[in-house]
């Protein structure tokens, strides 16, 4: 009933500017989106490194289906590089990119190229690279690409979802030296054949993962809002013996900004995932469409500024 009403929410234009336009959801959306344009997103971003946060920037875009949007989506992420690099704030802002976007689901060699294009930019402008995870029907896609970019690029780094049941051994394979792995919880429905279903068992296999990453020569990247899981974090961080500048945490742009301001206080690298682009009013409502839970994770993130 929630997906089937934020899914039509999601494809309705005329709702989307009354969204935008309206006072309240203004704010929401401001809280969780830097900004139509690129403009936008590198005044967020010099902000947050003032702060000293790190970020990295995700060009939102609606489901690809053309080639033309694939080549606009790498257009835009090669053409922000340059400005950030301009701007001075590379390597503290890197980026994010969704292979969908970039036309994996329309020719994965494609894709493949167009990623290349935009770790080709980033390495002229100093930063790195992460792959999102996306559905589990892409997993198998997004590694071999990853694994094809990092012969070239060898800081591209991917996200892991520990829901999967499969991720333990993906972390396994991961875990090698100079590797990035962004370990989160997943956020897309899932079948019980290939994920977890309880939050427990998910939490079980994040801290599973968790141990493999910090045990292993990797960079592993700790993607959550849990402070339960930021807590064991720091601990197996402690246990391996790990510096402050051997991992990381991420969280989203406009969630627990209290905790990520204690992160860093601490020394850590505190990462924030900053979306931004037209497609935001789209990709908010998928993103409560597609997992019922983000409702109560963005109603607790407008309750609590903690
Ligand atoms: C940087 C980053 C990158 C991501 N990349 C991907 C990706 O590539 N692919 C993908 O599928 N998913 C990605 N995700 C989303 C992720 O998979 C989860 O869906 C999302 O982060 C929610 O999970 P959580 O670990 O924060 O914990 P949750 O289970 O949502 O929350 C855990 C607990 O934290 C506390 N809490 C959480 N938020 C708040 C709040 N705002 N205020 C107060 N307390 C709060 C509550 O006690 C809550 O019970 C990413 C998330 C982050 C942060």
């Amino acid at each position: 009933m929630l997906r089937t009403l934020f899914l039509a929410a999601a494809g309705s234009t005329r709702l989307g500017r009354l969204v935008e336009s309206a006072p309240v959801s203004r704010g929401l959306v401001q809280r969780f989106v830097a900004g139509s344009s690129a403009d936008e997103v590198l005044l967020v971003s010099r902000r947050l490194a003032d702060d000293g946060l790190a970020v990295s920037l995700d060009h939102l875009s609606e489901d690809t289906r053309t080639i033309e949007q694939a080549v606009a989506a790498r257009d835009e992420y090669v053409s922000v590089l340059g400005r950030l690099k301009g701007a001075g704030l590379t390597p503290a802002v890197e980026v994010s990119v969704k292979l969908s976007a970039l036309g994996q689901r329309i020719d994965e060699k494609l894709a493949y190229e167009h990623a290349r294009a935009i770790c080709a930019a980033a390495a002229e402008a100093g930063t790195t690279v992460t792959l999102d995870a996306e559905d589990h029907n892409s997993t198998d896609a997004t590694l071999e690409t990853l694994t094809e970019l990092r012969r070239d690029f060898p800081s591209t780094g991917a996200a892991l979802q520990a829901y999967l049941r499969r991720t333990e051994g993906d972390c396994r394979e991961l875990a090698t030296a100079g590797s990035r792995v962004r370990l989160c919880k997943g956020a897309y429905a899932e079948p019980e054949s290939v994920a977890f279903q309880s939050a427990l068992d998910v939490d079980k296999s994040f801290v599973r993962c968790l141990n493999i990453l910090m045990a292993g020569e990797g960079y592993p990247m700790v993607a959550t809002h849990d402070t339960r899981l930021i807590a064991i974090a720091e601990d197996r961080a402690r246990w391996f013996d790990r510096s402050t500048t051997e991992y990381e945490f991420q969280m989203q742009y406009g969630v627990r900004p209290e905790e990520q301001a204690r992160l860093a206080g601490s020394g850590h690298t505190v990462r924030i995932h900053l979306p931004y682009g037209e497609e935001w009013y789209g990709h908010l409502m998928r993103r409560l469409a597609e997992r019922p839970a983000n409702v109560g994770f963005m109603a607790r993130a407008v309750a609590s500024r903690k």
